[in-house]
C-alpha cells in the first residue's frame, strides 16, 4: 500500500484537523482518540508517512523506532498508567481492521481492559 497523504492523521500532523494533543516534539505526535475504547485512550504516531507497523519495522531507523516506543513509556508515565497498568495495540491491514493508514500505537488504560486473549 502506498502512503496516502489525505488521511486524518496526516491532515491531524498539517493541522488541518484539530486534536487534543497529549505530546509533541519534531518527530512524533500524540493526541486523545476521538472515540474512546478505554477512559484513557491515546494515538502515538510518527510525523514521518508510515502506512502501518509493518512499514515503520521495515523502514524506520533503529533510532526513530527506539524513540518511537521510548516516547511510548514517557507517555504512559505521564498519563499514569505505569502503576495501573496499560495496553499498546495497533493495528495492520485489513484482518486486523486497520481504519487510518498512518501508523498509530492506541495507548489504552485507567480501566480494567478485559482479557485480550479470550474469544468471547
Ligand atoms: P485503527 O482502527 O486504524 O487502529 O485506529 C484508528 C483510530 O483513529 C480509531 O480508534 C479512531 O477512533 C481514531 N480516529 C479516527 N479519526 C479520528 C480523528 O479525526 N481524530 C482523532 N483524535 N482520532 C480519530
Amino acid at each position: 500500500m502506498s502512503y496516502n497523504n489525505e488521511n486524518i492523521f496526516a491532515k491531524i500532523i498539517r493541522g488541518e484537523i484539530p486534536c487534543k494533543k497529549v505530546y509533541e516534539d519534531d518527530h512524533l505526535l500524540a493526541f486523545h482518540d476521538i472515540q474512546k475504547a478505554a477512559s484513557t485512550h491515546i494515538l502515538l504516531i510518527p510525523k514521518k508517512p508510515y502506512c502501518s507497523f509493518n512499514d515503520f519495522s521495515l523502514n524506520a531507523s533503529p533510532e526513530e523506532i527506539s524513540r518511537f516506543f521510548k516516547t511510548a513509556q514517557l507517555i504512559a508515565e505521564e498519563n499514569d498508567l505505569s502503576k495501573t497498568g496499560y495496553r499498546l495495540v495497533t493495528n495492520h491491514g485489513n484482518d486486523a481492521m486497520q481504519t487510518v493508514h498512518h501508523f498509530h500505537l492506541h495507548i489504552l488504560g485507567k480501566d480494567t481492559l478485559g482479557n485480550f486473549t479470550s474469544n468471547n
